[in-house]
């Protein structure tokens, strides 16, 4: 049987921007078949099996032609697979996706359409032009600037008060010369906008007289489209993207990716570009002895004390293999060191006892005793590689300290090409750190020589004393130290310090 073609429309860029749909689709099938506009975060999305099949243009080389992409999503269809065939922006909007329906339909491969949000209007939407707005615009037309015959705009131009010209920066002074021609003022407010709704977005502002002259000096190049109308006006106060507090900067974070998502978020919302470039990878432990025998019996410990988020969800997955819930921590106290580790105790029904103001072990130490913990059983549920200061603090205030190692990380060099390349093209504004192991674990991966070589070409900002510490014993002084532990104090700083 026939496997679906999904012509799926993968949005202008920013990977957020995707359908749930597509994504669902993207997730499930076999092939994944994409174009050159597609970013690679999309992909990752795909299942670890699926097969890619890329067919678009190389530095302007036609990898594969028309007919020869109608025939590939036939033949995969034909094969029983299900294809996602992922198209920029939406694909019945100048991607050629009624083509591809068509073949589709010619040879009996069912098909379905996945409409996309167009760059037509999302990329002017990211340079804060609205294509249509009370009493300026209650019209918009999207045109090509590059026809099926020809290299250049349909001779006869649509009539709308916003023309919105994809594909059509080679073809800018034709377009340029048949609006005058036609009789549009040279006055005519005009934007171009380059990688829209992406890290990369460039704006380019200008008139219909100056505009040309405008795109050559900022050296703006394709993939770009052009807006014409009073509309391209509103951005000087609707402008909203590309006036974040971080745009422009490219920070490294340097978290293990199951944990970097928050601060990922975080930056990004802010406006960064951001390179995760995790160092270390945690897993859990084959096995956890002194766990699985504290389980049946944790209520014995006045205090359970995590002190990260793994440890968190390392120690509530033992819990439901055991068959087990937050009812068997009974009534013993819980204490949650970090903010992300407290929320991630909530997320399980438990609300801790007592959540250190600072992550300083000393401190903790200090707290915990203050609160009775000197002659109580502690359970210190954490990785294999911890703090000793902790424990070696709190036995000498007179606890009884039960250390339950659940996880222990391993080093990731997955991404520490990307980031040396960046590097070496002075790419990167920051590399960010949240713990010590972070900063060896990235000296390590990508190179302390070529790191320290290239110190002057980016700002370090670290979370915490401690990372400040290992960080400037490492050739490393941070220019930011966040004051409190939590990735919004760490995006704050690096926002404070622009
Ligand atoms: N189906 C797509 C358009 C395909 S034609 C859509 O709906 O968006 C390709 C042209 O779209 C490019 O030459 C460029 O003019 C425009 N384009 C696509 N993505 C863009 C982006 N992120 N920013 C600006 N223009 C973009």
């Amino acid at each position: 049987m026939n496997g679906t073609v999904f012509l799926v429309g993968a949005g202008p860029g920013d990977p957020k921007l995707l359908t749930r749909r597509g994504l669902e689709l993207l997730q499930e099938c076999d092939c994944i078949v994409y174009d050159a506009l597609i970013g690679q975060e999309l992909l990752s999305s795909a299942r670890p099996d699926a097969q890619l099949e890329f067919v678009g243009k190389r530095s302007g080389q036609h990898s594969q032609t028309q007919d020869e992409i109608n025939a590939l999503l036939v033949r995969l269809a034909q094969e029983g697979k299900s294809v996602c065939r992922l198209k920029g922006g939406d694909p019945f909007v100048f991607g050629r996706g009624g083509e591809e329906a068509l073949c589709c339909a010619q040879n009996e491969v069912p098909f379905q359409i996945v409409p996309g949000v167009t760059s037509s209007i999302a990329a002017p939407a990211y340079a804060g032009i609205p294509v249509t707005h009370r009493e300026l615009a209650s019209s918009f037309a999207v045109v090509t600037g590059h026809t099926a015959s020809d290299d250049a705009p349909p001779d006869s131009l649509p009539v709308a008060d916003t023309l919105v010209f994809l594909m059509g920066v080679r073809a800018l002074p034709l377009i340029v010369k048949r609006l005058l021609e036609r009789g549009t003022s040279p006055q005519k407010p005009v934007a171009v906008v380059r990688w829209g709704t992406t890290t990369n977005q460039q704006t380019v502002v200008g008139t219909l007289q100056t505009i040309e002259e405008e795109v050559k000096r900022a050296n703006l190049k394709t993939p770009a489209l052009i807006v014409v109308g009073e509309v391209v006006r509103l951005r000087e106060e609707l402008r909203w993207f590309d006036t974040r507090p971080l745009w422009g900067q490219t920070v490294v974070v340097t978290r293990a990716r199951e944990q970097a998502s928050s601060l990922v978020t975080e930056l990004e919302t802010l406006g960064a570009s951001v390179v995760q470039c995790p160092t270390i990878r945690v897993e859990p432990l084959p096995e956890t002895i002194v766990l699985d025998e504290e389980l049946p019996r944790l209520m014995r410990n006045e205090w359970i004390v995590f002190t990260s988020v793994n440890g968190v969800e390392f120690f509530w997955r033992k819990l439901r293999d055991a068959g087990l819930d937050a009812r068997a921590l009974g009534a013993s106290q819980v204490a949650a060191i970090g903010p992300a580790t407290n929320r991630a105790l909530l997320k399980h029904g438990i609300a801790p006892d007592y959540v250190p103001d600072s992550s300083v072990s000393e401190a903790v130490a200090v707290g915990l005793l203050e609160r009775g913990a000197g002659g109580q059983r502690l359970l210190l549920v954490r990785a294999l590689e911890g703090r000793e200061a902790l424990e070696t603090r709190l036995m000498e205030g007179g606890a009884r300290v039960v250390i339950a190692p659940v996880y222990r990380t391993m080093p990731d060099v997955s991404r520490a090409e990307e980031v040396r390349d960046k590097m070496a093209r002075g790419e990167i504004n920051w590399v960010s750190f949240t713990s010590s192991s972070t900063v060896l674990g990235f000296l390590e991966a990508v190179g302390r020589q070529f790191v320290l070589e290239h110190r002057a070409s980016f700002q370090v900002a670290v979370i915490g004393p401690i990372t400040a510490k290992t960080a400037r014993e490492n050739g490393l002084v941070p220019d930011v130290e966040a004051q409190s532990a939590g990735v919004e104090a760490l995006a704050a700083a690096i926002r404070a310090a622009r």
